[in-house]
């Protein structure tokens, strides 16, 4: 039907760590090179948290995408833009939330979660209840087929396969489709045509699903078929509406977790980060100061691993051997803290080298990150407005 495609965001919070790099960053890069990616800075997203401070968005948003681009995003595979200049985003959410019943947005389990985190701020806003609608519109708009998330997110995405699949129910039904589907099954040809509708049968009838797969790979298969006739056979095979909106499937991303210096959660607010392109000496001091396992008082006491924050990196960065070597090492107070964190502090400067060297000439000149944006704006909105066409049309505001 619609291509394959990727979306996915991050709101702009300035300079970015390794805690971001290993947990997202390094699975876009992945993707970037398997499917079309479309990556975008969520600045109207940091407004729903950030509404009372908006001065730090735009600056953010540079730093963001610089590091991106240091940490090896590829502008000449991946689209990178931001979301506020492609308005559709905003038309989307807000033509999806004629018909989004209200429940749906307060069910949402980070919805609780995040009030209740960020109580000192004021969230019972009409803009924060309806960022789970946002991000559905984010996806939706680019008819994208895969989210990459983590486990926390999978009920937002579940709520945008609901959206998408209201939106065609409501709005997919075509004077005449029945009618204007059986003339595209002819288009088919006659031996395709037939098994089209043998497989819709036992789709519908039967509930199989591998019926179902096999017609819709038929179907990609069909180069004959205009849009339009495509769109209705998909939707022919389910029901009787055009499908207009896809449902995205959640791809479930297995990042490995570096925490902050102290052993918590990574974060810029806690101080116990280190920026993706830290400098070395920096990097060096940091990790020699980071705290080890209370129990190792001198260096000949026995530690343990487990109770020290230095082992979760080495879990990130060392390979076996290493690891062999620090537990055994740590547990017969064989090796001092110290030297267990020099593999981690070479791993890591190992690891930003070439960060620094790809951040350079786009610090030296700032223009060519403005114009891979650019670009990117525009790559993204031709998307959109195709989408957009057809939801307008779908609603009767096409006004041709
Ligand atoms: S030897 Fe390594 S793992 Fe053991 S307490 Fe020291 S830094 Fe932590």
């Amino acid at each position: 039907m619609y291509p394959d495609r990727v979306v996915s965001g991050m709101r702009p919070t300035g300079a970015m760590h390794l805690g971001h790099y290993h947990g997202a960053l390094k699975n876009w890069i992945k993707m970037q090179s398997e499917l079309p990616c479309l990556f975008f800075v969520a600045d109207w997203h940091a407004l729903t948290t950030h509404y009372d401070d908006p001065s730090v968005i735009e600056r953010s948003t540079w730093e963001m995408l610089v590091d991106w681009l240091a940490a090896g995003v590829d502008p000449s595979q991946a689209t990178l833009f931001i979301q506020s200049r492609v308005p559709e985003h905003a038309e989307l959410h807000l033509l999806l939330s004629m018909a989004t019943p209200l429940g749906w947005l307060e069910r949402v389990p980070t919805y609780k979660d995040q009030i209740e985190n960020l109580s000192s701020k004021d969230l019972a806003t009409y803009g924060f209840l309806g960022y789970p609608l946002l991000q559905a519109a984010d996806v939706l708009i680019y008819r994208a087929s895969q989210v990459p998330v983590g486990d926390d997110q999978v009920p937002h995405i579940e709520m945008m396969r609901e959206i998408a699949r209201r939106f065609n129910h409501l709005y997919g039904k075509e004077k005449g489709f029945e009618e204007k589907a059986q003339e595209a099954v002819k288009k088919l040809g006659s031996k395709r045509a037939k098994l089209y509708n043998e497989l819709r049968t036992e789709y519908q009838q039967d509930g199989k699903d591998e019926a179902l797969e096999q017609a819709k790979a038929m179907l990609d298969d069909a180069q004959s078929l205009s849009m339009g006739d495509r769109e209705r056979l998909f939707g022919y095979l389910e029901g009787s509406r055009k499908l207009i909106l896809v449902e995205p499937q959640a791809r479930l991303t297995v990042a490995s977790r570096l925490p902050g210096l102290d052993g918590r959660k990574m974060s810029k607010s806690y101080g116990n980060a280190i920026a993706l392109r830290e400098d070395k000496s920096s990097v060096e001091k940091k990790i020699r100061t980071m705290p080890t396992d209370p129990a190792r008082v001198r260096r000949t006491d026995a530690g343990d691993p487990a109770r020290c924050p230095v082992w979760q990196f080495h879990q990130v960065y060392s390979n076996n051997e290493t690891q062999e070597w620090v537990v055994k090492g740590c547990k017969s107070a064989g090796i001092g803290c110290i030297e267990c964190k020099q593999p981690v502090i070479d791993a890591i400067v190992k690891e930003q080298e070439p960060m620094h060297e790809r951040a350079q000439q786009y610090l030296d000149d700032p223009s060519l990150v403005r114009a891979i944006v650019a670009d990117g704006n525009d790559a993204a909105r031709k998307l959109a407005l195709e989408t957009m066409r057809d939801v307008r049309e779908a609603m009767g505001l096409a006004y041709t």
